[in-house]
């Protein structure tokens, strides 16, 4: 069989690929992409039928970050001349976040730069999600605070929050490379208690930071490995005045072959395609909607994303739809694996995925 045929069976059965064919799909000339598009679609139709998640991001604080994440425009003397602020009010916070969910965002993200949060910052964004709860009791409401200590992601989830991201972004190997304020051992305790609280996963990574093949293939892998229900696919958006400013080393056809390997290799989680997709995947955006089923809407973090409804033009003219509030986004098996880990209590840790 060939590796196409033999991925999309693999992928139908949620078997994981070997390190070889994930290699391969990132080695693909570019006059097979198209082929490649077409395969991982079959996956995610397969578990997500042409359904787009909409998230919408909320930056609680912004910038003035004390860690030195080389990709950050929010970094430790970073000259990128993002907005700073520190905590938005939690009514603040409610009225972005109704913006979101008025142009049909599901989840809302809520984001504060910074190593992790105090005690006191986990209250203050305990208020927030309660607020947003209130106004919103459909909406999904995910935090991204960075590293968490014992005990706050149990608050987090008594507060409200159904999920928790914090992302991997590359390789054990060349984690050190990109931050020396903290390890990329730090990053997978903090989504083993998030998940172990109770609230849906978030992690995933950031392609184009001078990464090889390998090193893409080791984070999916252990992103595979760690079981998030959510995987957020960041292309480098290089800003000016961080260390990896200049840096463009991805094409749109590289960029959708990354979104095929991660569709194969996480084939039933929620593909995220996150930050840098206007500005990495141009006019090829419309087809990684055939491989990624979640997107941000609109504008996010510190970088002008597509105005919200030349977003929702895209997913119409390519042929999807916008997934509605009644809609599980999760394959059945998954969602059910999460809803008995909330019933059985914090400290349970899921069971692996197949
Ligand atoms: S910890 Fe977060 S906000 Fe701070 S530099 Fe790293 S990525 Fe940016």
């Amino acid at each position: 069989m060939d590796l196409l045929s033999t991925l999309v069976d693999k992928g139908l059965r949620r078997e994981l690929p070997t390190r070889e064919e994930a290699l391969a799909v990132l080695a693909t000339p570019d006059e097979e992409l198209l082929d490649v598009v077409a395969a991982a679609g079959r996956v995610r139709r397969q578990w997500f039928g042409r359904r787009v998640k909409l998230n919408y991001l909320v930056n609680l604080k912004s910038g003035l970050c004390p860690e030195d994440c080389s990709y950050c425009s929010q970094r430790l003397g970073s000259k990128a001349g993002v907005l700073t602020y520190s905590w938005l009010k939690p009514d603040q916070a409610a009225s972005a976040a109704a913006a979101g969910v008025a142009g049909g965002a599901k989840r809302v993200c809520l984001v504060a730069s910074g190593r992790g949060p105090t005690d006191r910052d986990v209250d203050r964004v305990s208020k927030a999600i309660e607020t947003i709860k209130e106004q919103h009791g459909d909406v999904e409401v995910c935090a991204c605070l960075g590293l968490l200590s014992d005990g706050q992601a149990e608050r987090l989830r008594e507060a409200g929050a159904d999920a928790y991201n914090h992302n991997l972004n590359t390789s054990e190997e060349t984690y050190k490379d990109i931050c020396t304020t903290h390890s990329y051992s730090d990053r997978v305790d903090t989504v083993r208690q998030a998940r172990s609280a109770g609230l849906s996963a978030c992690s995933g990574l950031i392609a184009g930071m001078g990464e090889s093949d390998e090193d893409l293939v080791d984070v999916v892998f252990a992103l595979r490995e760690l079981d998030p229900d959510s995987v957020p696919v960041n292309f480098l958006i290089p800003f000016d005045g961080t260390p990896l400013a200049g840096t463009w080393q991805l094409t749109p056809q590289r960029c959708l072959r990354i979104l095929a390997m991660v569709r194969f290799v996480c084939p039933d989680v929620e593909v995220r395609l996150a930050g840098g997709r206007e500005v990495q995947l141009r006019s090829l955006q419309p087809l990684a909607l055939h491989l990624a089923n979640s997107i941000f809407l609109g504008d996010y973090l510190t970088s002008e994303g597509q105005a919200g409804k030349a977003d929702l033009e895209m997913i119409a003219d390519a042929g999807f739809e916008v997934e509605g509030a009644d809609t599980t986004t999760l394959p059945g098996h998954r969602s059910e694996d999460l809803v008995a880990v909330r019933r059985r209590g914090a400290g349970t840790e899921l069971p692996p995925n197949a």
